[in-house]
């Protein structure tokens, strides 16, 4: 496990953050996005889910809590699971989120709604407010990701 910062300067940055990211996603791979309201969380996820051929299909803030996109233009199934409105960690087993890495990609917001039960595997993204525009995104690279972060 290593640790690493990016400084994202404007919404660009970010969104290209997260394409470059998913050029190097795989099925089973967990992306788990913390930061506050705003921080740039959903932006990112954006960026990936477009660079995977889901273009104008960005993610709205209301969706359901989990958002599969399984759809024939799409180059990898994602599952998006927004945790903030989850109540406690009980009510997140029932949402059995470990079915989804049997066949896709599964990117949470809010992980911390899991209490600890985040897969050892998951690359933990931290994304901190630098100024109006600007994030510093502090990575948690799992084994599983150390070779390919270091391409990103
Ligand atoms: P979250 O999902 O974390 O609540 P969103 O991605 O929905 O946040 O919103 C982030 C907001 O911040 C967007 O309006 C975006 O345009 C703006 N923003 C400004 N600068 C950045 C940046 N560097 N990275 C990400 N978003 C930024
Ligand atoms: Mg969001």
């Amino acid at each position: 496990m290593a640790e690493a910062v990016v400084h994202l300067d404007g919404e660009a940055a970010m969104l290209g953050l997260g394409r470059r990211i998913a050029g190097h996603a795989r099925i089973g791979d967990v992306i788990a996005l913390e930061g506050g309201l705003g921080a740039g969380k959903t932006t990112l996820v954006r960026g990936l889910l477009e660079a995977l051929g889901l273009e104008g299909e960005a993610p709205s803030p209301s969706f359901a809590i989990v958002q599969p996109y399984d759809v024939p233009e799409v180059r990898l199934p994602v599952a998006h699971v927004d945790l903030y409105r989850l109540d406690d960690a009980a009510e997140a087993e029932e949402l059995a989120l470990g079915d989804y890495l049997m066949d896709s990609l599964l990117i949470i917001e809010w992980p911390d709604r899991l209490g600890d039960a985040l897969w050892p595997h998951a690359l933990r993204l931290s994304i901190d407010f630098a100024g109006d525009d600007a994030r510093r995104l502090t990575a948690d690279v799992p084994d599983a990701w150390t070779e390919r972060w270091s391409q990103i």
